[in-house]
């Protein structure tokens, strides 16, 4: 029997047996051992050990050993290994999450033109909203206490068999991201999040992949091709793509901390591997996104993909030029310089 088998459904005793604070294991939204906040973490007690975070991602008890304590591959498995016969199975009865999403399903709408939503994503510098995004008028709880209802943006989360396993929600007011402690959150799936995304444009063959939905959006206003939202550093680097998929670009965060480039480099070997055309690219400034990029100098991230894709720069290069040539204030600019 391998490791992984003999700690399948262990994970809770064997966390705990290894160190890691019962308070991170209830199953309630908490603060993360690994990155803090106030409730960004859940421990779902799947039969790997799952969680997941808003800050640092989701992942299993493998991952939540070697990132808490620092622990490289070999030291984890001698930790599990010397514990597991001892440790029991432990589940926690589990409410069939198809209740809540079917709620959402019910209470969505097709987001109107004058929707809070489209008030609050062109505030965020977005142009498109795509079909599939929906919206509702749904209730914020904080620490479980119903705080109101928000207008909220809801995302269908959905696997490669076009399967939609969970919803991503954005809770806004007045027209900005509501201000509380989670205003985005994911819901309990059915099954796993792991290599799902949200499918903002239908997949095709050559399809770009991004971490977050507005910055995806602000992606597919920029290069006018179909952006998917994989939703997190962890969920890109393992997001699962249908077959017929044949070329994909990476369009990663520039993460100080280089967890978004570790995430499109890791996807990037996996995805070449598989036999497919992979194309990363990354905002130059640290630190940021492409929706940060691109909203602070629309014509500065232009320049950043002429390295990379010439005909595509020259393409648009023409289109501004055709533009400029009747726009009075790109014209004033030119004869000052
Ligand atoms: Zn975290």
């Amino acid at each position: 029997m391998s490791l992984d088998t003999a700690a399948n459904g262990k994970w809770t005793d064997i966390l705990t047996r290894l160190g890691v604070d019962g308070k991170f294991l209830s199953g309630k939204q908490c603060p993360c051992p690994m990155c803090g906040g106030k409730n960004r973490f859940k421990y779902d007690n799947q039969n790997r050990g799952t969680y997941f975070c808003r800050g640092c991602g989701s992942g299993n008890g493998w991952n939540l050993l070697r990132n808490l304590f620092g622990w490289d591959y070999n030291r984890t498995i001698k930790e599990v290994r010397n514990i597991v016969g001892d440790c029991k199975i432990m589940t926690t009865k589990k409410k069939d999450p198809r209740e809540a999403l079917r709620k959402i399903a019910r209470v969505s709408k097709p987001i109107s033109n004058d929707s809070d939503i489209v008030k609050y994503l062109y505030s965020r510098g977005i142009a498109t909203v795509p079909n599939m995004l929906k919206e509702a008028d749904l209730y914020y709880y904080e620490d479980g206490i119903k705080t109101g209802a928000f207008p909220t943006m809801v995302a269908l989360i959905s696997n490669k068999h076009g399967k939609g396993v969970s919803y991503h929600l954005t809770y806004t007011h007045q027209q900005q991201k509501l201000k509380c402690s989670a205003p985005k959150k994911m819901m309990t799936p059915v099954g796993t999040i792991t290599g799902a995304y949200v499918e903002l444009f239908p997949m095709e063959e050559h399809i770009c992949l991004a971490e977050g939905i507005e910055n995806a959006l602000a992606i597919h206003d920029f290069i006018d091709k179909p952006v998917i939202a994989c939703l997190s550093a962890h969920n890109l680097s393992e997001v699962d793509l249908p077959d017929f998929v044949k070329k994909v670009e990476i369009w990663g965060d520039n993460d100080a901390s280089y967890c978004g480039q570790r995430a499109s480099y890791t996807l990037a070997e996996r995805l070449i591997r598989e036999g497919r055309e992979v194309e990363v690219k990354l905002p130059p400034v640290a630190g940021e996104d492409w929706l940060d990029y691109i909203n602070r100098d629309k014509k500065l991230a232009l320049e950043a993909v002429k390295e990379t894709d010439p005909e595509f720069h020259q393409g648009i290069t023409q289109l501004m030029n055709t533009f400029n040539a009747t726009n009075v204030t790109i014209t004033k600019i030119e004869e000052e310089a």
